[in-house]
């Protein structure tokens, strides 16, 4: 039965007169899934509240941050202690140095670092430093990889000419892309082969450590490794971006998982527990070469907020000492191999995996390995299955291409539901 949404749809129409396409962030408007986006007015624990009073058990969570549930009781109670001494000073405090201490106790490749206000930020700022410190130009970055939306980084992927670096969007200068360099996913060779072409001009190679922005991509332990040794090669500067992996696919992030230390790192997300933050950081060396302790130069009016480092701060802590990661990863666990099980089940072919509270599935037989793997996949289905799922009030990412997010607060209970409602939507979906 589809639910009441009328208000929603209310909602919607007024957004599009005044927010081009209705929304802050083109996923939100569900385009890519044919659909209207549903309008939350609050959240609470793994669940949404639309404006007109359905419940969705939530498994974007702000699209990764809400790790330890939304609204979490002693998050906000953090929050609001710190809301009554003033919201922003542009003047250092000391949480920023507590929240970078507690970042580089679980991520120690993060000897220094500096704050930002997104993942953006944090990405386009990292390969600056990069170029900045090594004195060379280009970058390498992978088909399908998403960094945010600085000039540099939005080279189209996955065409056929990814690797001549082709802007991805109009307003993009071709000068602006020029000096990035596309590889596949999990390519080593195609990686080396990047290298030895432009020989000791590559600053900087950046990736995913999981591919969180086209499905669910795992690297292969010989790719990820073997990207650590080219880059020590080749002079190259190895760029983790872990906004979406970092604190979400294990305590000590992808980095931690795979036993691969990258020179500098990114993150955003779960270190602002759904306040606007980013970092970035690494290499001691590196990091001293960023104003004002160096040349490379790098601002912000909000950076450090300290809103926005409590509710990271306190975020993190909860995390760390009150959770279980087995658990979480556990319980995502049982919700990924539940849905390809509950799939085969009524003969729809699904592959699924899961790291830690991140997951992915996808319609086809195996899970991709690179962005062609992925487009590959039936979207359709997704798109079918995407719709049918909120329907059984289960919010799940608006397009194929998107990683999911189980919190600490999803019960048993809650990933049960959400099996049983996917078995009811696959057994009327035919594969013919
Ligand atoms: N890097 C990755 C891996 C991301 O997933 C994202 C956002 N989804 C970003 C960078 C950009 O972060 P933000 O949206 O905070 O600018």
């Amino acid at each position: 039965m589809p639910l009441n949404r009328h208000k929603s749809q209310d909602l919607f129409k007024d957004a599009k007169e005044i927010l081009p396409g209705g929304v802050n962030s083109p996923v939100r408007a569900f385009g890519a899934v044919g659909g209207e986006p549903l309008f939350i007015e609050r959240a609470e624990g793994p669940y949404l509240y639309d404006a007109d009073g359905n419940r969705y058990i939530d498994y974007i969570g702000s699209w990764g941050p809400a790790i330890i549930g939304h609204a979490h009781p002693e998050v906000v109670s953090a929050v609001s202690d710190v809301m009554s001494k003033g919201f922003s000073f542009g003047a250092p405090t000391e949480i920023e140095t507590k929240l970078a201490q507690k970042i580089r106790q679980l991520v120690p490749s993060m000897e220094m670092m500096r704050f930002v206000s997104s993942g953006t930020e944090a990405c386009m700022s990292a390969l600056r430093l990069a170029r900045g410190f090594t004195g060379r130009n280009k970058l390498i970055k992978y088909n399908g990889c998403y960094h945010g939306h600085a000039d540099m980084l939005l080279v189209k992927a996955g065409s056929g000419v990814a690797t001549l670096g082709i802007p991805g969007s109009p307003g993009v200068p071709e000068g602006a892309t020029h000096d990035t360099l596309v590889a596949p996913f999990n390519d080593l060779a195609a990686t080396e082969a990047l290298l030895n072409e432009n020989k000791e001009q590559v600053a900087a190679i950046i990736i995913e450590p999981i591919a969180g922005n086209a499905n669910f991509i795992r690297p292969s332990q010989e790719f990820i490794q073997g990207l650590r040794k080219l880059c020590d090669e080749h002079q190259t500067l190895l760029i983790f971006d872990e906004v979406m992996t970092g604190f979400r696919v294990h305590l000590n992030c992808a980095q931690g998982l795979f036993g691969v230390k990258p020179d500098l790192s990114t993150f955003g997300k779960v270190i602002g527990g759904g306040m606007p933050i980013g970092v970035y950081g690494g290499r001691r060396d590196v990091m001293n070469k960023v104003a004002p302790a160096g040349p490379v130069y790098q601002a912000g009016t909000l950076s450090g907020n300290p809103l926005a480092v409590t509710c990271g701060m306190k975020t993190l802590e909860l995390l760390e000492n009150k959770y279980s990661f087995t658990e979480l990863s556990n319980r995502t666990n049982r919700l990924a191999v539940g849905l390809r099980d509950a799939a085969r089940k009524n003969g729809v072919t699904l592959s699924s995996d899961s790291e830690g509270g991140m997951f992915g599935f996808a319609f086809s037989e195996a899970m991709p390995k690179n962005f062609d793997d992925a487009k590959a996949a039936n979207i359709e289905a997704f798109n079918h299955f995407f719709a049918a799922m909120i329907d059984e009030g289960v919010y799940l990412a608006p397009s194929a291409y998107e990683a999911g997010f189980v919190s600490t607060t999803h019960s048993d209970d809650d990933i049960d539901a959400t099996i049983e409602a996917a078995a009811k939507v696959f057994s009327t979906m035919s594969q013919a």
